[in-house]
């Protein structure tokens, strides 16, 4: 068995001993353990904050889709029903009651949101009401080429009816318009073109409806645009932001008025890291990361402070090497297996000469330095697997086995030498000293009877004038 003496610094047992664990050895001393706890613990709050992140992102994202709908909805609805009025038009002159305009007229502007309602025979406005403000409209040409009049020709064409706009009006201000084209029937069972009939909305108040504006109350931008067929570019018909961001997020559906198509398109403001409650839940998760470090990382200290105690009890804290009663342990081991394989068993005792000498002259703590001093010679020129130990005060024990009584004496005049051919020196002192050994050879495994032996066999070197080894041999 390979017993290798360990050392434990007094310093080191005193740190543990001291005021707990300074946060700067927990750092310095990192378990891998807790570090991995940390990165995992980190890496499993990610993956849940972001679900939850993510989670959160998609309620938003159907509450948008909802909204959106309900908006287009409003939208088409508002304005189809509004420009439906010119049915009421279209009525008025199938029935051939044209002069009854200026009666009936108020009664189809129920809705501040209609700017006017026309009648334009053969694409030319006759009538308007109300005229107050829309004077200017009356001789206006639909069917010649100006703003929103395509949507005039197409009306003709398709024969049903038709948006345009928003467009900028001749009265100044923007508008939507229906232009529906009114047939008559002849005698001879034909569809004679009469011309068109027109509602107008003011623009943007018909918007008004859609309630648009909730859009920003929940913290969306919104746009509603189109192709402009007149320029075939994309028209902005409403929005309420002043820059919007062409990177971020949106949602996007069409909007079907009659012919035309528009579209609405919702993007949130918020981005994931201005929700608190998402702040909060990366601070919890760090935290909890940092709990599970703390956790462990105290774990690995206790662990560290438990074999440092343990390792304590068996050294000895001057010299770190093993104490009497741990190499009496380990000695009764080591000396069951060496009986087994019948080998030799020696116990080599030695003590400093005239140590007492070295502390009344240079005082203790010079005398702890050259203890600490023969300590090292010592172990330096053992074998590893020879057990060493300090059996009290200046007094060392040694169990070496399997070896021959030659090889013993040898090895011990050897430590012999080691110990006072040089100088113990400490800064400006320097002492000379010596130690004398006893050497039993333990024949029967008796390790009570061979301490013994070799006590005796070390107290004849004192009496033959120390600095010497005696090997004990029975009378
Ligand atoms: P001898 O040659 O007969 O062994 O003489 P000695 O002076 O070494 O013997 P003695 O047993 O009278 O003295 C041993 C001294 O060792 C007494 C004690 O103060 C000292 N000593 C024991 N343990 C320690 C220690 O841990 N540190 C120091 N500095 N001195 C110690
Ligand atoms: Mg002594
Ligand atoms: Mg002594």
């Amino acid at each position: 068995m390979k017993i290798e003496n360990q050392r434990v610094t007094p310093s080191e047992s005193q740190k543990f001993l001291g005021k707990g664990v300074p946060l700067e050895q927990t750092f310095k001393n990192l378990s891998p353990a807790a570090v991995a706890a940390f990165l995992v613990s980190i890496a499993f709050c990610a993956f849940l904050i972001s679900a939850t992140i993510i989670d959160r992102r998609n309620v938003v994202k159907l509450r948008m889709e909802q909204q959106i709908f309900d908006r287009a909805h409003k939208i088409s609805d508002t304005i189809t029903k509004l420009l439906y009025k010119t049915q009421a038009l279209s009525a008025l002159i199938v029935h051939n009651s044209t002069d009854n305009f200026d009666i009936i007229a108020p009664s189809i502007v129920d809705n501040p949101t209609i700017k006017n309602i026309l009648l334009a025979p053969n694409g030319i406005v006759s009538k308007v009401y109300p005229l107050a403000g829309n004077e200017n409209v009356i001789g206006l040409n639909f069917l010649e080429e100006g703003s929103g009049n395509l949507e005039a020709l197409l009306a003709k064409e398709l024969g049903d009816l038709v948006l345009g706009g928003p467009f900028d009006t001749v009265q100044g201000g923007q508008a939507l318009v229906g232009r529906m084209p009114v047939y008559i029937e002849t005698p001879d069972n034909h569809h004679h073109f009469w011309g068109l009939v027109s509602v107008t909305l003011k623009f943007p108040d018909v918007l008004d409806y859609a309630e648009l504006d909730i859009f920003s109350t929940f913290g969306y931008t919104y746009e509603l645009w189109r192709i402009n067929p007149d320029t075939n570019e994309k028209q902005v018909i409403a929005a309420n932001y002043e820059n919007l961001n062409p990177k971020s997020e949106f949602i996007e559906r069409p909007v079907n008025i009659l012919n035309a198509e528009w579209f609405l398109r919702i993007s949130p403001v918020r981005k994931w890291y201005s929700y608190p409650e998402n702040i909060a839940l990366i601070i919890t998760g760090f935290c909890f990361s940092l709990l599970a470090f703390f956790v462990m990382q105290n774990n690995f200290q206790l662990k560290n402070m438990q074999s440092v105690f343990e390792l304590m009890a068996i050294t000895d804290p001057l010299t770190g090497i093993f104490n009497r009663r741990h190499f009496l342990e380990i000695a009764r081991i080591s000396i069951e297996k060496a009986r087994r394989h019948k080998e030799n068993c020696f116990f080599i005792m030695f003590d400093i000469d005239k140590f007492k000498l070295v502390n009344d002259t240079y005082g203790h703590q010079i005398g702890d330095k050259v203890l600490m001093d023969v300590t090292t010679r010592i172990k330096a020129d053992i074998r590893p697997y020879d057990l060493f130990a300090r059996y009290g005060g200046e007094e060392f024990i040694i169990f070496a086995s399997g070896i021959s009584i030659k090889e013993v004496c040898d090895m011990t005049e050897r430590l012999r030498v080691s110990l006072c051919d040089r100088k113990y020196e400490y800064e400006n002192i320097s002492i000379e000293s010596s130690a004398s050994f006893g050497i039993a050879h333990m024949y029967d495994y008796n390790l009570e009877k061979a301490i013994k032996q070799s006590d005796e066999a070390l107290y004849t070197a004192k009496r033959n004038g120390r600095n010497c080894v005696v090997f004990y041999k029975s009378l």
